[in-house]
Protein backbone atom coordinates (compact mmCIF):
# COMPACT_ATOMS: atom_id res chain seq x y z
CA UNK A 1 0.00 0.00 0.00
CA UNK A 2 1.41 3.43 -0.60
CA UNK A 3 2.12 5.90 1.59
CA UNK A 4 -0.72 7.81 0.56
CA UNK A 5 -2.86 8.26 -1.96
CA UNK A 6 -3.08 10.85 -4.94
CA UNK A 7 -6.20 11.80 -6.57
CA UNK A 8 -6.84 12.76 -10.39
CA UNK A 9 -7.20 16.58 -8.23
CA UNK A 10 -3.93 15.77 -7.26
CA UNK A 11 -2.19 14.72 -10.23
CA UNK A 12 -3.79 17.30 -12.12
CA UNK A 13 -2.41 20.01 -9.69
CA UNK A 14 0.80 18.95 -10.30
CA UNK A 15 0.87 18.50 -13.91
CA UNK A 16 -0.42 21.58 -14.74
CA UNK A 17 0.54 24.10 -11.89
CA UNK A 18 4.08 22.92 -10.52
CA UNK A 19 6.01 20.57 -12.78
CA UNK A 20 7.09 22.75 -15.33
CA UNK A 21 7.42 25.55 -12.59
CA UNK A 22 9.31 23.78 -10.54
CA UNK A 23 13.31 23.06 -10.64
CA UNK A 24 14.20 19.93 -11.30
CA UNK A 25 16.29 19.87 -7.96
CA UNK A 26 14.80 21.41 -4.70
CA UNK A 27 16.13 22.01 -1.30
CA UNK A 28 13.85 21.65 1.64
CA UNK A 29 15.40 23.71 4.15
CA UNK A 30 12.55 22.38 7.00
CA UNK A 31 11.35 18.65 7.76
CA UNK A 32 10.94 16.72 10.42
CA UNK A 33 12.27 12.94 11.30
CA UNK A 34 10.38 10.95 14.27
CA UNK A 35 9.40 7.65 15.13
CA UNK A 36 6.19 6.79 16.92
CA UNK A 37 8.21 4.78 19.77
CA UNK A 38 10.07 7.95 20.34
CA UNK A 39 6.96 9.97 22.00
CA UNK A 40 7.25 9.31 25.98
CA UNK A 41 3.39 9.32 25.99
CA UNK A 42 1.54 6.79 23.93
CA UNK A 43 -0.61 8.70 21.91
CA UNK A 44 -2.48 5.64 19.89
CA UNK A 45 -3.69 4.64 22.83
CA UNK A 46 -6.14 7.16 24.22
CA UNK A 47 -7.95 8.43 21.53
CA UNK A 48 -9.37 11.18 23.30
CA UNK A 49 -6.04 12.70 23.51
CA UNK A 50 -5.60 12.55 19.11
CA UNK A 51 -5.93 15.21 17.60
CA UNK A 52 -5.23 15.82 14.20
CA UNK A 53 -1.35 16.57 13.00
CA UNK A 54 -1.25 12.70 14.46
CA UNK A 55 -4.42 11.27 11.68
CA UNK A 56 -1.95 13.08 9.07
CA UNK A 57 1.07 11.36 10.47
CA UNK A 58 2.01 9.26 13.69
CA UNK A 59 5.79 9.43 12.32
CA UNK A 60 8.08 10.75 9.79
CA UNK A 61 11.12 7.71 9.16
CA UNK A 62 13.57 8.74 6.87
CA UNK A 63 11.83 6.37 4.13
CA UNK A 64 8.53 7.58 4.60
CA UNK A 65 9.97 10.86 3.99
CA UNK A 66 12.10 10.11 1.15
CA UNK A 67 8.56 8.36 -0.69
CA UNK A 68 6.75 11.42 0.61
CA UNK A 69 8.58 13.68 -2.06
CA UNK A 70 8.83 10.54 -4.22
CA UNK A 71 5.14 10.83 -4.40
CA UNK A 72 4.43 14.08 -4.55
CA UNK A 73 7.15 15.66 -6.37
CA UNK A 74 7.58 13.02 -9.06
CA UNK A 75 10.52 13.49 -11.71
CA UNK A 76 12.50 15.87 -8.90
CA UNK A 77 15.25 15.61 -6.41
CA UNK A 78 14.82 16.62 -3.02
CA UNK A 79 17.51 17.52 -0.77
CA UNK A 80 15.49 17.79 2.57
CA UNK A 81 17.57 19.28 5.87
CA UNK A 82 15.79 17.13 8.53
CA UNK A 83 15.56 17.67 12.38
CA UNK A 84 13.45 15.99 15.00
CA UNK A 85 10.07 16.75 16.44
CA UNK A 86 10.09 16.25 19.95
CA UNK A 87 7.80 16.57 22.47
CA UNK A 88 8.65 18.12 25.98
CA UNK A 89 9.82 15.06 28.41
CA UNK A 90 11.02 12.52 25.34
CA UNK A 91 14.60 11.54 25.25
CA UNK A 92 16.27 14.23 22.90
CA UNK A 93 19.26 11.89 22.90
CA UNK A 94 17.29 9.42 20.82
CA UNK A 95 15.42 11.67 19.05
CA UNK A 96 18.61 13.13 17.41
CA UNK A 97 20.28 10.63 16.93
CA UNK A 98 17.23 8.94 14.88
CA UNK A 99 18.06 11.95 12.89
CA UNK A 100 21.90 11.58 12.75
CA UNK A 101 21.51 8.26 11.75
CA UNK A 102 18.84 9.18 9.27
CA UNK A 103 21.09 11.99 7.43
CA UNK A 104 23.53 10.10 7.48
CA UNK A 105 22.50 6.72 5.51
CA UNK A 106 20.38 9.49 3.21
CA UNK A 107 23.07 12.14 2.47
CA UNK A 108 20.93 14.80 3.95
CA UNK A 109 21.35 17.67 5.97
CA UNK A 110 20.71 18.04 9.61
CA UNK A 111 20.17 20.29 12.63
CA UNK A 112 20.73 19.22 15.89
CA UNK A 113 17.12 19.65 18.43
CA UNK A 114 18.40 21.34 21.71
CA UNK A 115 16.60 21.77 24.99
CA UNK A 116 17.49 24.88 26.28
CA UNK A 117 18.35 23.43 30.12
CA UNK A 118 21.35 22.27 28.30
CA UNK A 119 24.94 23.73 28.36
CA UNK A 120 26.48 24.95 25.96
CA UNK A 121 29.58 22.60 26.04
CA UNK A 122 26.69 20.32 24.87
CA UNK A 123 24.84 21.75 22.69
CA UNK A 124 28.09 22.24 20.61
CA UNK A 125 29.31 18.88 21.05
CA UNK A 126 26.13 17.56 19.77
CA UNK A 127 26.18 19.58 17.17
CA UNK A 128 29.66 18.48 16.12
CA UNK A 129 29.97 15.25 16.86
CA UNK A 130 25.98 14.67 14.57
CA UNK A 131 27.62 16.43 11.29
CA UNK A 132 24.77 18.87 12.41
CA UNK A 133 24.77 22.64 10.89
CA UNK A 134 23.26 24.01 13.74
CA UNK A 135 19.93 24.18 15.93
CA UNK A 136 16.04 23.86 15.81
CA UNK A 137 14.25 24.39 19.52
CA UNK A 138 10.65 25.06 20.22
CA UNK A 139 8.45 26.56 22.57
CA UNK A 140 7.29 24.79 24.48
CA UNK A 141 10.49 23.56 25.99
CA UNK A 142 10.29 27.09 27.60
CA UNK A 143 10.30 26.60 31.29
CA UNK A 144 6.88 25.06 32.24
CA UNK A 145 6.00 28.10 34.84
CA UNK A 146 6.01 30.66 31.98
CA UNK A 147 2.44 30.74 30.64
CA UNK A 148 2.19 30.40 26.86
CA UNK A 149 1.70 34.06 25.65
CA UNK A 150 4.39 34.66 27.57
CA UNK A 151 6.79 32.86 26.25
CA UNK A 152 9.88 34.96 24.59
CA UNK A 153 12.37 33.59 21.86
CA UNK A 154 15.28 33.47 24.75
CA UNK A 155 13.09 31.19 26.67
CA UNK A 156 13.68 28.35 24.48
CA UNK A 157 17.00 29.88 22.77
CA UNK A 158 19.20 31.26 26.13
CA UNK A 159 22.17 33.57 25.54
CA UNK A 160 24.55 30.65 26.21
CA UNK A 161 23.22 28.40 22.93
CA UNK A 162 23.02 32.07 20.65
CA UNK A 163 26.78 32.33 21.61
CA UNK A 164 27.77 29.03 20.29
CA UNK A 165 25.69 29.43 17.02
CA UNK A 166 26.97 33.08 16.84
CA UNK A 167 30.96 31.70 16.98
CA UNK A 168 30.67 28.88 14.42
CA UNK A 169 28.41 30.51 12.02
CA UNK A 170 25.53 28.15 12.33
CA UNK A 171 22.19 28.02 11.24
CA UNK A 172 19.14 28.67 13.79
CA UNK A 173 15.40 27.46 12.83
CA UNK A 174 13.18 29.65 14.39
CA UNK A 175 9.66 29.03 14.84
CA UNK A 176 8.41 32.63 17.01
CA UNK A 177 5.88 32.28 20.11
CA UNK A 178 3.43 34.89 20.82
CA UNK A 179 -0.26 35.31 19.65
CA UNK A 180 0.95 38.45 17.45
CA UNK A 181 3.24 36.26 15.40
CA UNK A 182 5.38 37.66 13.01
CA UNK A 183 4.15 41.84 14.22
CA UNK A 184 4.58 41.20 17.76
CA UNK A 185 6.51 43.75 19.03
CA UNK A 186 8.28 42.00 21.71
CA UNK A 187 9.24 39.06 18.94
CA UNK A 188 10.88 41.74 16.74
CA UNK A 189 12.74 43.00 19.46
CA UNK A 190 13.82 40.31 20.26
CA UNK A 191 14.69 39.03 16.83
CA UNK A 192 16.74 42.61 16.12
CA UNK A 193 18.35 42.30 19.89
CA UNK A 194 19.84 38.63 18.59
CA UNK A 195 20.56 40.37 15.24
CA UNK A 196 22.82 42.80 16.24
CA UNK A 197 24.11 40.86 19.38
CA UNK A 198 24.81 37.76 17.43
CA UNK A 199 25.21 39.06 14.04
CA UNK A 200 27.12 35.49 12.40
CA UNK A 201 24.06 33.49 13.30
CA UNK A 202 22.12 32.42 9.66
CA UNK A 203 18.75 33.33 11.73
CA UNK A 204 15.71 31.67 9.85
CA UNK A 205 12.57 32.59 10.28
CA UNK A 206 9.76 29.30 10.36
CA UNK A 207 7.12 30.08 8.36
CA UNK A 208 7.42 33.83 7.64
CA UNK A 209 7.16 33.72 11.48
CA UNK A 210 3.95 32.75 11.56
CA UNK A 211 2.38 35.18 9.93
CA UNK A 212 -0.52 33.12 7.92
CA UNK A 213 -3.00 36.01 7.38
CA UNK A 214 -1.55 39.81 6.07
CA UNK A 215 -3.19 41.24 9.88
CA UNK A 216 -0.44 39.14 11.21
CA UNK A 217 2.54 41.00 9.33
CA UNK A 218 1.84 44.74 10.61
CA UNK A 219 4.70 46.77 10.23
CA UNK A 220 7.24 43.86 10.73
CA UNK A 221 8.85 43.57 7.48
CA UNK A 222 9.91 47.56 7.91
CA UNK A 223 10.93 46.91 11.48
CA UNK A 224 13.02 44.26 10.09
CA UNK A 225 14.45 45.72 6.82
CA UNK A 226 17.56 46.99 8.47
CA UNK A 227 18.50 43.16 9.09
CA UNK A 228 19.18 42.14 5.30
CA UNK A 229 20.86 38.66 5.88
CA UNK A 230 17.69 37.55 7.83
CA UNK A 231 15.97 34.70 6.28
CA UNK A 232 12.89 32.92 6.15
CA UNK A 233 11.66 29.95 5.53
CA UNK A 234 7.41 30.20 4.29
CA UNK A 235 6.82 26.20 4.98
CA UNK A 236 3.18 25.63 5.62
CA UNK A 237 2.41 29.07 4.56
CA UNK A 238 -0.20 29.25 1.76
CA UNK A 239 -1.12 32.79 1.64
CA UNK A 240 -0.03 34.61 -1.81
CA UNK A 241 -0.28 38.27 -0.56
CA UNK A 242 1.87 37.61 2.96
CA UNK A 243 4.53 35.84 0.40
CA UNK A 244 4.35 38.78 -1.97
CA UNK A 245 4.58 41.44 0.83
CA UNK A 246 7.77 39.33 2.23
CA UNK A 247 9.67 38.88 -1.46
CA UNK A 248 8.91 42.27 -2.49
CA UNK A 249 10.06 43.54 0.49
CA UNK A 250 13.27 41.25 1.14
CA UNK A 251 14.35 40.04 -2.21
CA UNK A 252 14.15 37.02 -4.06
CA UNK A 253 17.74 35.94 -2.60
CA UNK A 254 16.65 35.56 1.27
CA UNK A 255 13.45 33.39 0.79
CA UNK A 256 13.51 29.41 1.11
CA UNK A 257 11.22 26.38 0.60
CA UNK A 258 10.38 24.38 3.22
CA UNK A 259 7.91 21.74 3.19
CA UNK A 260 7.31 21.04 7.15
CA UNK A 261 6.56 17.44 5.97
CA UNK A 262 4.85 15.11 7.10
CA UNK A 263 2.25 18.06 8.61
CA UNK A 264 2.19 19.14 5.12
CA UNK A 265 0.34 15.86 3.78
CA UNK A 266 -2.86 16.87 4.76
CA UNK A 267 -5.77 17.61 2.43
CA UNK A 268 -6.62 21.44 3.21
CA UNK A 269 -7.01 24.87 1.60
CA UNK A 270 -6.54 27.74 4.11
CA UNK A 271 -8.46 30.95 4.27
CA UNK A 272 -8.24 34.28 6.34
CA UNK A 273 -11.50 35.08 8.28
CA UNK A 274 -11.11 38.57 10.23
CA UNK A 275 -7.40 37.87 10.43
CA UNK A 276 -7.39 34.26 11.67
CA UNK A 277 -6.76 31.49 9.69
CA UNK A 278 -8.92 28.49 8.91
CA UNK A 279 -7.97 24.98 7.49
CA UNK A 280 -10.97 23.50 5.32
CA UNK A 281 -10.61 20.13 5.28
CA UNK A 282 -12.70 17.13 4.19
CA UNK A 283 -15.50 15.55 6.19
CA UNK A 284 -14.09 13.07 8.67
CA UNK A 285 -10.56 12.78 7.59
CA UNK A 286 -9.22 14.54 10.80
CA UNK A 287 -11.24 13.22 13.77
CA UNK A 288 -12.98 15.49 15.95
CA UNK A 289 -12.14 18.58 14.91
CA UNK A 290 -14.65 20.51 17.66
CA UNK A 291 -13.36 23.32 19.81
CA UNK A 292 -10.19 23.88 17.17
CA UNK A 293 -11.34 27.65 15.65
CA UNK A 294 -8.35 26.73 13.00
CA UNK A 295 -9.88 23.61 11.50
CA UNK A 296 -13.15 23.74 9.54
CA UNK A 297 -14.98 20.25 7.64
CA UNK A 298 -16.55 21.44 4.11
CA UNK A 299 -19.20 19.21 2.33
CA UNK A 300 -17.46 15.99 0.89
CA UNK A 301 -17.86 17.41 -2.67
CA UNK A 302 -16.06 20.28 -2.17
CA UNK A 303 -13.91 18.34 0.17
CA UNK A 304 -12.92 15.78 -2.99
CA UNK A 305 -11.50 18.91 -4.61
CA UNK A 306 -8.99 19.96 -1.89
CA UNK A 307 -5.00 18.94 -2.74
CA UNK A 308 -2.51 18.83 -0.50
CA UNK A 309 -1.63 21.47 1.86
CA UNK A 310 2.70 21.47 0.54
CA UNK A 311 0.96 22.07 -2.88
CA UNK A 312 -1.51 24.98 -1.82
CA UNK A 313 1.90 26.25 -0.31
CA UNK A 314 3.85 26.14 -3.55
CA UNK A 315 0.96 27.50 -5.73
CA UNK A 316 1.00 30.41 -3.01
CA UNK A 317 4.35 31.29 -3.79
CA UNK A 318 4.15 30.79 -7.76
CA UNK A 319 0.98 33.30 -7.47
CA UNK A 320 2.80 36.06 -5.40
CA UNK A 321 6.34 35.49 -8.14
CA UNK A 322 4.08 36.03 -10.46
CA UNK A 323 2.51 38.88 -9.30
CA UNK A 324 5.59 40.63 -9.13
CA UNK A 325 6.72 39.37 -12.70
CA UNK A 326 8.88 37.10 -11.70
CA UNK A 327 9.58 33.46 -13.42
CA UNK A 328 11.19 30.66 -12.99
CA UNK A 329 14.34 31.63 -12.24
CA UNK A 330 13.63 33.50 -9.14
CA UNK A 331 11.54 29.84 -8.75
CA UNK A 332 14.90 28.26 -8.39
CA UNK A 333 16.57 30.58 -6.22
CA UNK A 334 13.56 30.37 -3.58
CA UNK A 335 12.43 26.38 -4.24
CA UNK A 336 16.37 25.16 -4.55
CA UNK A 337 19.28 27.63 -4.79
CA UNK A 338 19.09 30.17 -1.80
CA UNK A 339 18.98 26.79 0.66
CA UNK A 340 21.64 24.78 -1.28
CA UNK A 341 24.27 27.85 -0.85
CA UNK A 342 23.32 28.58 2.72
CA UNK A 343 23.61 24.64 3.89
CA UNK A 344 26.95 24.41 1.70
CA UNK A 345 28.38 27.06 3.30
CA UNK A 346 27.50 26.17 6.79
CA UNK A 347 28.74 22.54 5.76
CA UNK A 348 32.17 23.70 4.51
CA UNK A 349 32.61 26.12 7.53
CA UNK A 350 32.10 23.79 9.78
CA UNK A 351 33.80 20.81 8.74
CA UNK A 352 35.72 21.53 5.75
CA UNK A 353 34.45 18.93 3.25
CA UNK A 354 31.33 19.04 1.76
CA UNK A 355 28.37 17.55 2.27
CA UNK A 356 26.97 13.96 1.07
CA UNK A 357 23.67 15.89 -1.08
CA UNK A 358 26.76 17.32 -3.13
CA UNK A 359 27.98 14.39 -4.69
CA UNK A 360 24.63 12.30 -5.12
ZN1 LIG B 1 8.26 22.51 11.60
Amino acid sequence: MALFELTQTDRHVYATALQDFLPDELFDIHSHLWLESFWSTPKATDMRAVSWPYLVAKDNSAQDLAESYRLLFPGKRVVPMVFANPEPYDDFALHNSYVQTSAAAYGYPSLYFSHPRQSAADVERGVLEGGFLGLKSYLNLAPPHIPEPSIRILDFFPPHHLEVLNRHGWMMMLHIPRTGRLKDPINLEDIAWIKRKYPRIRLILAHVGRAYCREDVGDALKVLSPFDDLLFDFCANCNPQVLEMLVESVGVTRVMFGSDLPITRMRMRRICENGRYVNLVPPGLYGDLQGDPNMREVSQEEGDSLTFFLYEEALAMKTALQKLGFGKREAERVFAGNARELINGVQRETYQKPGRWEQA
